[in-house]
């Protein structure tokens, strides 16, 4: 084996066990072993060297089995914090994370549609360093800071390549704000780090293939593949709003007709409602649907038609056995979930596959970039180190 690929496989170990001990915790080097198929030399040596950096620590001696005795190791919480950003259109969400995924504190804050990307960033750093003092954080515990954004990003350069939601394209936004902050930066699309928080720490744990969909102001899916985000070549794999419908459909905002996201986004349903009146929400969307008005209710059934529709193609395509609904959308009208699967799924999905996944609703809500983000930040810190 060469030596990069050594380190490599070095590096994916060391946070293999962690990831184990973080979830099983207290456990015993024997039981990691058993459950990563990795020798009990690898085990300790990866075990000795995160004791020593303050990570983990020998709880007490217990009984085995056999009336052996064994150690058990577990996690020294408070040693590792990061922080987690959602950056969206016009609301950034900025959290301190812990190793457990828990949010230590986090805020909300405006943010206009056409600020400048070093705007935005200064406005960031700023809030950081107040949150920090708030908490009156030993700042030497932050391994990192994590960005989630809606659109396309080169996750391993940390450029957000183009972002219609934020109206930014080619913005080197890791090598800005790691000059503001001082902090190793990761950026990923909003998606990939929202599955990636509920494969961790929601309602996807011990899943090995997870898809999540994410309905809202725009549309797009993320899988995890045995625990790894499924990236493609450009990082934009699971980009599905942009999948073609139908060519003589409407107009998206990306240029071509039909776009699936014309069906379900909230843009594009507003659009459609002002064709019969002047609707400025989508909250009063839904409130002339439940006044019951024939054009509100035929835009919101044909919107949740076409979820259904995307959730068979998913499943059709990537056989997971979990699929996970999130997004504005759902997260402002929860009965989306439960009827899109009694009434929509019965009638879309293809037979063979009907019992093959679980069909949940995101768990960590509209925390879950900020979480997501934060995690994929100690992930980095505990693979790179
Ligand atoms: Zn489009």
């Amino acid at each position: 084996m060469k030596k990069h690929d050594q380190d490599f496989m070095k590096r994916q170990n060391r946070l293999t066990v962690f990831e184990i001990i973080k979830s099983n915790q207290p456990i015993s080097r024997a039981a990691i072993a058993k459950q990563t198929g990795m020798s009990p030399t690898t085990i300790s040596r990866i075990v000795g060297e995160l004791t020593e950096q303050g990570y983990l620590l020998d709880s007490d001696q217990v009984s085995g089995g056999l009336g052996r005795k064994s150690t058990l190791i577990g996690i020294v919480n408070a040693s590792v914090l990061s922080i987690g950003i959602d950056l969206d259109r016009s609301l950034m969400s900025i959290g301190i994370v812990d190793l457990q995924g828990k949010l230590v504190c986090s805020g909300k804050y405006p943010r206009t549609p056409d600020e400048s990307p070093d705007t935005t960033l200064i406005r960031i750093s700023e809030a950081i360093e107040q949150l920090m003092d708030q908490q009156e954080l030993d700042r030497t515990r932050i391994v990192g800071i994590g960005v989630g954004l809606p659109g396309i990003v080169n996750n391993e350069r940390g450029i957000v390549v183009f972002s219609v939601q934020l109206g930014w394209k080619n913005v080197s936004l890791a090598e800005r704000l790691k000059e503001l902050t001082g902090y190793e930066i990761t950026v990923d699309n909003e998606l990939k780090v929202r599955a990636l928080g509920e494969h961790l720490k929601g309602v996807a744990v011990g899943s090995k293939r997870t898809a999540l969909l994410g309905f809202g102001q725009g549309v797009g899916s993320a899988i995890i593949l045995d625990g790894e985000i499924y990236r493609g070549v450009m990082n934009s794999a699971g980009e599905i709003g942009h999948t073609t419908v139908d060519p003589s459909g409407m107009m998206c905002e990306c240029g071509k007709a039909g776009c699936l996201q014309t069906y379900i986004n909230i843009n594009s349903l507003l659009s459609e409602a002002n064709r019969i009146r002047p609707i400025g929400t989508i909250e009063e969307l839904f409130e002339a649907k439940q006044a019951g008005e024939q054009w509100a209710i035929h835009l919101i059934d044909r919107a949740l038609m076409y979820m259904a529709i995307t959730i068979n193609n998913i499943v059709c395509m990537y056989n997971p056995d979990s699929v996970i609904l999130s997004g504005e959308l759902v997260d402002k009208f929860p009965y989306i979930h439960d009827e899109v699967e009694k009434i929509y799924l019965s009638r879309f999905l293809w037979e063979p596959l009907r019992d093959s996944f679980v069909f949940h609703r995101s768990k960590l809500n509209e925390n879950g970039v900020m979480i997501g983000s934060g995690l994929l930040s100690q992930n980095r810190f505990f693979a790179l180190e």
